[in-house]
């Protein structure tokens, strides 16, 4: 051991995170060593909130510290129109664009036979009682426009479209394999000016 036990000890945790290798791990330990007290404590405060604190939304499924979300508990927001996401990036990506003001639900995943995920694995079923329980008039299907993607919309498309909601698909004149997350502001707005109802 080359330093003291304390250091090493942050040095092997920092190293876990993912891209930060031992050099990276040991130049940060070092920061945090030498930085003001106020800022290790905060740095540290904020490592045990997020995963105290930090819940998925009851009702949308996204992430919160607040039961419901910001977003859910917001009553200027159109609770009639649903955008389906896979992920909490994805509904970040859509909320940085500005313009949606509607609500959203996270399925957390896509349906992929082949990596066996089914639909009881992803948050279809909680979706479903959604939309059952009234009131929604339109839902967005913004998944991926990948296979897996593709595979989710088409499924929640079948299942929901009997309720008696209109349906519709993001516009995919995106490239295959793209990204809500990575895509900009100017993109997501064409994607969702351009859908169609499925
Ligand atoms: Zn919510």
């Amino acid at each position: 051991m080359v330093y003291p036990q304390s250091i090493e000890n942050l040095i092997r945790g920092l190293s876990k995170l993912p891209g930060i290798g031992e050099k990276s791990a040991t130049r940060l330990a070092f920061y945090v060593l030498n930085a003001p007290s106020e800022y290790a404590n905060a740095l540290a405060k904020c490592l045990v909130d997020v995963k105290e604190k930090v819940r998925y939304c009851t009702e949308c499924f996204n992430l919160s510290d607040l039961a419901p979300c910001r977003i859910c508990a917001d009553g200027s927001r159109d609770g009639a129109v649903i955008c389906v996401v896979e992920g909490v990036k994805d509904l970040a990506a859509i909320e940085d664009m500005g313009g949606y003001r509607g609500r959203y639900h996270v399925l957390h995943g896509s349906l992929s036979p082949l990596k066996g995920v089914g639909p009881a694995d992803i948050r279809i079923g909680e979706l479903e009682s959604r939309v059952k329980g009234g009131g929604v008039k339109e839902i967005i299907l913004a998944t991926s426009p990948d296979m897996e993607g593709e595979a989710t919309a088409l499924y929640i498309t079948r299942l929901l479209k009997p309720e008696g909601v209109k349906m519709t698909r993001i516009a995919t004149g995106i490239p295959v394999g793209a990204e809500l997350e990575y895509m900009d502001g100017m993109t997501i707005g064409r994607a969702f000016e351009g859908r169609r109802e499925v």
